[in-house]
This record gives C-alpha cells, structure tokens and sequence, in this order.
C-alpha cells in the first residue's frame, strides 16, 4: 500500500519504519527541517516498563492541589487555563477513579513491556548504537518516600519487574558518585530498566527507514485531512491534495488541531516538561545510568559524554514561555546528588536547557488502530512514555493495519475509549 505517516517524532520513525519493514510504499511528512525536533528531542531517555503508568491516579489530585504553591513542584498549573485545559482536567479527574487507574496501567505496562522487547530487537537487529545505560535507581530521600512507593511494589511484583529495595549503603555501590554529604533513606533498584537517547535513536532509524526506500519530506506541514476523503492530505503551499491508500497520524500534540473538522474530538493537552543537557566535568562524578529523585520527579541520566536532568509537569502556559524556577529545580536537584559532575555554561560550554510539550490524553494510554474514518489511522498520545512505548506501538499498529493477529492484546488501546 501507498501509506503517508504524518509527523517524524518517535511515534512517526518508528511507524514509518514498521510499515516499510512490512513492504508498504511510505512517505513521511515532518514541518520541521529534521526528525524529533519537538517532544521527541531532549527527553529523559528512561525505559522502564514497570514505571509505565497513567498520571490519572488515585492520590494525585490531591498532590497536584498540595503542591500548588511551593517552588521546587514536580506538578505546576500555570494559571489562567484555556477552556480546553480545563475540560482536560476534568476528564483526567474522572480517570483518577483507582478501577480506571488500574485499567489503563494494565493497558500501558502490556505496552511498555512489548515496546521494550522491540527496541532491543531492532537495535540488535540493524545494530544501531546510541548513548545508552542499564540500571535505574529511584531515590528515596526520607522514610516518607519509602513508605510512598510501597502500594506500587505488588503491582511491580505481578508485572514481572526485577527490583530490590536497598538502603543507601547499598545505592552508593551502585551509583559511587552519589554526593556523600546528602544523606537519605534508601532505594528501589531496578537492575533491568534502561535510559537511552530517544533522539539519536530516531536518527538512526529514520536512516535505516530511508535505506528501505521510505521517502522523507521534511520542511513540509501537513495543512489539512480531507473530511469526506482523510486519505488525502493538503500540504500548506499546494494546490491539489495527495492521496494515498492509508494515513497514519503521527503528529504528537498537533493531532487534536488536524482531527477536528473530522469530528473526532481527542482530548490532548501539553503537559510540559524541561530538560538540561551539560558535558560531563569528571566521569569519576558522574551518575553510571539512570536515577529518579522520587520526592521532586526528577529524572538524572548519564548520556554519553552528558549528563542530562530531566523533569517538571506543568499544565498551562506556553512552550516558549520557560518558567525559570522549574530549571532550578532541575540544578538543585543535579546538585544535591551529583555534585560538580558537570561543567557549566560558559563562553566555551554549551548547557543545552529545553522546554517540551508532552502530548498527553487524559486518561493516559496512547490512541493506536484505525480512527473509524476511511483510510486513517491513528498512533499518538503517548504522554510522558513516547519513548518507552515507541517501538512497540509502531510494530502492533503496522500489525493492525496487515490484518494480522499482533503479539499483544490492544484492547483498550484503540480510539472508543475516548468516546
Ligand atoms: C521533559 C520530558 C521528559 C520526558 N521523558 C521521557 C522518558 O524518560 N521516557 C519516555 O518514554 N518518554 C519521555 N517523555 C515523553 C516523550 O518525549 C514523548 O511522549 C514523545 O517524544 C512523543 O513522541 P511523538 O512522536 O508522539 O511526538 P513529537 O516528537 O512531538 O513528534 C510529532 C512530530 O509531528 C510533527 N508535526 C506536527 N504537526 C505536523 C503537521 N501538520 N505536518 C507535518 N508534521 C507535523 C512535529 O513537528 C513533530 O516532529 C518526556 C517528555 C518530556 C517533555
């Protein structure tokens, strides 16, 4: 089939890539100049599929209410916000319900744990090699903490997931730059979660995608589906549509804006997030792989030559608009753990700082199969595990669209939910 994939993300590579794989005619439209420039560009990097899990919870609007008002929040909501923001909070409320938690995290472990599966089979595979970690350590600052985290653990347990919680003598053998004049409780150590470069890895698999003859227009912003036809797109700038057999919409946070005159209301709102990327000063102070700072939602990650901290949730605002005090955060955060691992800015260092905008449904799965509408399909809404779930969404889409049986069950997964 002759198949248009909208959006060069993480989602839109990946699909790209499985479509091809598959033997489909695929070209991919991207309004940027390069693949994952926008919520795909500086995230944490964490694949960790037992820490796969809607953000609707039980517990967590009481949290995001308590926090409110304090500086260094993991969860902030830049006030006034839009009618559609509000709607959003409201259904993410409704999701909070402990039955629906369940549900949708039982939806999106079955996910992450498959995702991870392929991305170790198509790196194997295509022997790509990115920056990459083994090992995530969740840092637990007080007794408080640790007593948090108890009621995920059988969840943990029944998933499957390696852990074993540790005392800080024993983090410290594992992570030996942590700062030793900051003292906490203890840890969970997960020995089998990863943090890789979602970036780097787009990269190298768009490539691999274009060897298999997938065409890439970059430069080139999707304008319009055409509502009685949404196989035929409208590129801004041109005249007449371009029709292909299938649409894959890949298109991160745009997709709500190119669904709509379709009649297909998707409830996604931006929930962003900031990264800093600085070079390492002394390897002998630098994390090993992945940690996450339980109390502040705090990802630290060595990255190759970096370190990258990576963290915040803030509902509202702009993604120009970088709030100062959530980079911070981020900075105390590095510091207390990590400190003088990296070099600061500087005439000659470059500390890469980035706000982006993860496209997040309210109830927390990502949309993927068939939107209901001739010849479009759906692959987005990823939220804050685009990464994690990536090449596992692609493969069971690319699945869907041949008919074929897939290896996991997408109930729940498809676009009803949300109706
Ligand atoms: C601070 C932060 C930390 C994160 N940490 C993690 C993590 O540790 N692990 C994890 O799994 N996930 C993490 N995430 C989430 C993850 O980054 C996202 O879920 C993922 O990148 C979403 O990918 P995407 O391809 O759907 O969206 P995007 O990467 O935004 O891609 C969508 C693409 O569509 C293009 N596009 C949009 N509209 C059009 C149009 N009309 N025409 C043509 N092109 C169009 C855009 O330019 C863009 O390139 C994090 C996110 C943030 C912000």
């Amino acid at each position: 089939m002759k198949i248009a994939v909208i959006g060069a993300g993480i989602i839109g590579i990946t699909t790209a890539y499985e479509l091809a794989a598959d033997g489909h005619e695929v070209t991919v439209f991207e309004r940027r100049g390069a693949a994952a420039e926008e919520a795909s560009f500086a995230n944490a990097g964490i694949v960790a599929p037992g820490y796969v899990a809607p953000w609707a919870a039980p517990g967590m609007p009481g949290k995001v209410l308590s926090q409110l008002f304090s500086r260094h929040t993991a969860v902030k909501l830049s006030l006034p916000l839009s009618g559609r923001e509000l709607a959003w909070m409201w259904k993410w409320l409704r999701a909070c319900k402990l039955e629906t938690y369940l549900a949708n995290r039982s939806r999106m472990q079955r996910l992450a744990f498959y995702s991870r599966e392929r991305l170790a089979q198509l790196s194997t595979k295509l022997q790509l090699e990115y920056e990459y970690g083994q090992g995530y350590l969740v840092l637990l600052r007080s007794k408080k903490d640790s007593l948090l985290i108890q009621s995920g653990l059988p969840l943990l347990q029944q998933a499957g997931v390696a852990f074993r919680q540790i005392d800080a003598e024993q983090a410290r053998q594992i992570e030996p730059a942590l700062n030793p004049d900051t003292a906490f409780f203890g840890a969970l150590h997960l020995p089998n979660d990863e943090v890789a470069n979602c970036r780097q890895f787009a990269l190298l698999l768009k490539n691999q995608a274009q060897r298999m003859g997938v065409t890439f227009e970059f430069n080139t912003t999707v304008a319009k589906l055409d509502s009685a036809q949404p196989a035929s797109i409208l590129i801004a700038g041109e005249d007449s549509q371009r029709s292909f057999d299938r649409v894959v919409l890949c298109a991160g946070l745009a997709c709500a804006e190119l669904l709509r005159p379709l009649g297909l209301k998707v409830p996604m709102a931006a929930v962003y997030g900031y990264s800093i990327s600085a070079p390492i000063r002394e390897p002998l102070n630098a994390p090993r792989s992945a940690l996450m700072d339980e109390r502040y939602r705090v990802a630290i990650s060595r990255l190759g030559n970096r370190v990258r901290v990576a963290g915040g949730a803030e509902i509202g605002g702009s993604l120009e608009r970088k709030r100062a005090a959530s980079i911070q955060t981020l900075y105390k955060v590095l510091h207390d753990w990590f400190p003088g691992a990296v070099q600061h800015a500087s005439s000659s260092i470059t500390v890469q700082e980035w706000k982006g905008a993860r496209p997040m449904l309210p109830d927390g799965p990502p949309v993927i199969g068939d939107s209901g509408r001739p010849g479009l399909w759906l692959n987005l809404g990823h939220g804050d595990s685009g990464w994690a779930l990536s090449c596992g969404s692609a493969r069971a889409l690319a699945d869907l669209m041949g008919g074929k049986a897939g290896d996991i069950d997408m109930h729940g997964l498809d676009i009803s939910r949300l109706e």
